[in-house]
């Protein structure tokens, strides 16, 4: 397979909070890949900004040192550095922003790249109006959280659309930059196989779990404001479940595919409290519970969700979508799991009803898909079944092209290039929150609890018995 690099035009990438942690676990050394993959165009720059006071050569070390890359040529390091310059600014005063006028090129793609706190988007997007920096053509990417409720993500837009306008505005979910993701819209839209399938005739139910095996230590206060239905359900496994869900778009442009995940967010329907389980891991051995790691002891803050999720329109209605997402939980593990019902009559004497297959497309660990069918056990001893799987790891029958770039690099290049599709419009992101919003706003009435859960299981009781009431099994996590 031939790898196959698209140059990009010629930028100034403004990255706002170029020393802090994305910035240095992410986007640098994203952006040291594209510029090896031969992607950069030559007069292309990126103009760190942050408040520090950094010379020159101060930024460039530190740049250099978040890229890390053992293997890569230092001569790479170095021409790539040409490329890197610094200034420092105050968001939310005067000082700096005289020498980014100065700085950014006329006729050149220019991007400002937000990875600061949103509460940082206002007073930026204002300054870069106000210095004449933004121009019509410009770009503004922002970070999440987008907001922490409806309200919030309202007053994020107004002052966002203020000074840009919406075809300008790029809201990060780095989901949606994923390899996999993108594969799924393949697979679903570039493949005749599976499209006539994709119902709720021929789908019992499909389970989307986002599983992570750290804690929030380190992060714990911040994430006890937040929960795992503000930081992982409203955002990611939304996107998630509206690119499994959606309707075919005319065509693969930004609008026509977000316009049909619209449609999926405004076809939910609200989730009774019997249809959630919430949990909180609780210490074990030498690590601490969440409240240790929250610093906050009555936390009733979720690290896990699970929840039964309706999209009521023609092609799902009786399909339930199962979500699920935690932290401290058995393994690592990303997955969609779309499985198909069972044969509707057994003509093998003797053998079970066998299951119906199932379709996983992983996110990670080892991104790919596999197809679980039932066939024939080899050898002799009559018409024994047993279950195979079609497995596709994409490392492995990619193996020649380029391997799968990190979401990031992908998704600051379709910056570049100014294709919208991979990134969440407002109205989207506001959907989500109306939907998430009642949720949220039942547990703080209820003044409920989540159950506590073990560090290393798979979440607590109820999100088991929560499949059990439907007589269904989430697959496992880990062994
Ligand atoms: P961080 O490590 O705290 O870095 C914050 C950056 O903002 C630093 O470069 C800091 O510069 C700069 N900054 C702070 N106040 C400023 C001001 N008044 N003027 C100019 N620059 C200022 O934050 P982060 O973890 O990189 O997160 C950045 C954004 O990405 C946040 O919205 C976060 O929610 C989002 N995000 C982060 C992650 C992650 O894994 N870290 C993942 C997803 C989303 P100085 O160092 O010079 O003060």
């Amino acid at each position: 397979m031939v790898s196959r690099v698209i140059p990009v035009k010629a930028f100034d990438l403004v990255l706002f909070g170029a020393t802090g942690d994305l910035a240095q676990r992410k986007i640098w050394p994203g952006l040291f890949h594209r510029f090896v993959a031969g992607q950069f165009d030559e007069h292309s720059r990126i103009l760190g900004v942050s408040r520090s006071d950094l010379d020159q050569a101060a930024f460039r070390k530190k740049v250099a040192k978040s890229i890390e890359d053992p293997k890569a040529d230092k001569d790479l390091i170095e021409k790539f550095l040409e490329h890197v310059d610094y200034i420092s600014i105050d968001a939310t005063g005067e000082r700096g922003w005289d020498a980014l006028a100065q700085a950014v090129r006329p006729d050149t793609v220019r991007a400002f790249y937000l990875s600061v706190a949103p509460r940082f988007f206002g007073p930026i997007a204002r300054r870069l109006e106000k210095f004449g920096i933004a121009t019509p053509d410009s770009r503004i990417v922002v970070e999440k959280p987008f907001g922490h409720d409806l309200e919030s993500a309202k007053t994020l837009n107004e002052e966002l659309r203020a000074c840009f306008q919406e075809h300008q505005i790029y809201r990060i979910d780095h989901y949606l930059g994923k390899e996999t993701v993108q594969n799924l819209m393949a697979l679903r839209f570039a493949n005749s196989l599976f499209e006539p399938l994709w119902n709720s005739s021929q789908i019992d139910h499909v389970q989307i779990t986002v599983a992570e095996s750290l804690s929030v230590e380190g992060r714990g206060e911040y994430y006890d404001q937040s929960g795992a239905m503000r930081d992982m359900v409203q955002n990611h496994l939304m996107q998630l479940l509206c690119l499994t869900a959606m309707e075919p778009p005319s065509k693969f442009t930004p609008n026509a595919v977000r316009n049909e995940k619209l449609k999926v967010i405004e076809a939910l329907e609200p989730v009774p409290p019997s249809d959630i389980a919430r949990g909180q891991y609780r210490a074990f051995g030498e690590q601490g519970s969440y409240r240790d790691h929250s610093g906050n002891p009555d936390s009733t803050t979720e690290s896990f969700i699970a929840m039964k999720v309706e999209v009521a329109n023609w092609r799902w209605a009786g399909t339930p979508f199962y979500l699920r997402t935690g932290k401290c939980l058995r393994q690592r593990l990303s997955e969609i799991a779309v499985f198909f019902r069972n044969p509707p009559h057994m003509i093998f004497p003797g053998a079970e009803t066998p299951q119906g297959n199932v379709l996983v497309i992983r996110l990670q660990p080892d991104e790919g898909m596999t197809l679980h069918t039932t066939i024939k056990d080899p050898g002799p001893g009559g018409m024994r079944l047993t279950e195979a799987s079609l497995d596709m790891t994409f490392a492995d029958s990619l193996k020649g092209s380029e391997q799968p770039q990190d979401a990031y690099e992908r998704l600051i290049m379709d910056v570049i290039r100014g294709d919208q599709t991979l990134f969440m419009r407002g109205d989207e992101v506001e959907s989500a929150w109306a939907w998430a919003d009642p949720i949220i706003a039942g547990w703080t009435e209820r003044k409920t609890k989540p159950q506590q859960y073990d560090v290393g299981s798979a979440g607590p009781e109820d999100a088991l018995l929560l499949m059990h009431k439907d007589g269904r099994r989430w697959r496992s996590i880990g062994a």
